[in-house]
């Protein structure tokens, strides 16, 4: 995930979503956001890209299944809280919300996942998975580290806009847990929200956008079947 300094949803009072290009004789908005821009999260990147790849290395090591992300609730909420953040944990253990910037501008939301599957890892890996029968094989200890260090990136800066960090648990499992942030008020303020998922169909270094869904997703179907009389004959 990057945030680029050049361009910015705002949202109005009625929900209406604008897009603000900067450049040329922009307002006062639009330089605070080109002060925002790559370099500052660049700077923070190559400072603490070994960091990144020994939390993301760790939370593969690591994993948890679905609705007992307790550990990465904690691993996430320490480095959050680390950085002078107020990150709040939802109600049973599992799963992190995090506000950073103005609370009276238009918010923004970010999302990754935090949960693994429940399948072995064979990788041979020096961090491969340490429990049995679980591993991070959709990659979503990479989604995790993403947005905690786009957290840390953006923590120190001035930011024009509000930004939540949903880090989310549970979504390899129906009903998923983005029921569970929902319900704990993870959407109340936002205007947008963004999210990401590792592809391996694409190249490293090229990322793939989208509005609306992109991968795929589960859901059930209920049928009800009334017979006039008697037993009724069905084939499905
Ligand atoms: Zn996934």
């Amino acid at each position: 995930m990057s945030i680029t300094g050049r361009s910015a949803a705002h949202a109005t009072r009625s929900g209406t979503v604008t897009r603000a290009a900067t450049g040329g004789q922009g307002s006062a908005a639009q330089s605070d956001i080109a002060d925002v821009g790559p370099d500052a999260v660049d700077s923070w990147l190559a400072e603490h890209t070994v960091d990144l790849v020994q939390w993301r290395r760790h939370i593969h090591a690591n994993p948890e299944l679905s609705r007992t992300e307790f550990a990465t609730t904690e691993f996430v909420s320490a480095w959050l809280t680390k950085a002078g953040l107020t990150p709040q944990k939802m109600p049973n253990g599992t799963g992190v919300l995090c506000d950073i910037g103005p609370v009276d501008a238009p918010r923004i939301g970010l999302r990754a996942d935090m949960d693994a599957l429940p399948l072995q890892e064979f990788t041979g890996l020096s961090f491969a998975s340490t429990v049995p029968g679980v591993s991070h094989a959709c990659g979503h200890d990479a989604h995790t580290t993403i947005l905690l260090g786009t957290a840390l990136a953006l923590a120190d800066q001035d930011l024009p806009v509000g930004v939540r960090f949903v880090f989310q648990p549970a979504e390899e499992v129906m009903p998923g847990g983005a029921i569970d942030m929902v319900a704990a008020g993870a959407m109340e303020g936002v205007d947008r929200i963004f999210a990401l998922h590792c592809d391996p169909r694409l190249e490293v270094g090229r990322v793939g956008i989208r509005v609306g869904a992109i991968t795929s997703a589960a859901d059930t179907i209920e049928l009800v079947l009334d017979s006039p009389a008697g037993t009724p004959r069905v084939r499905i």
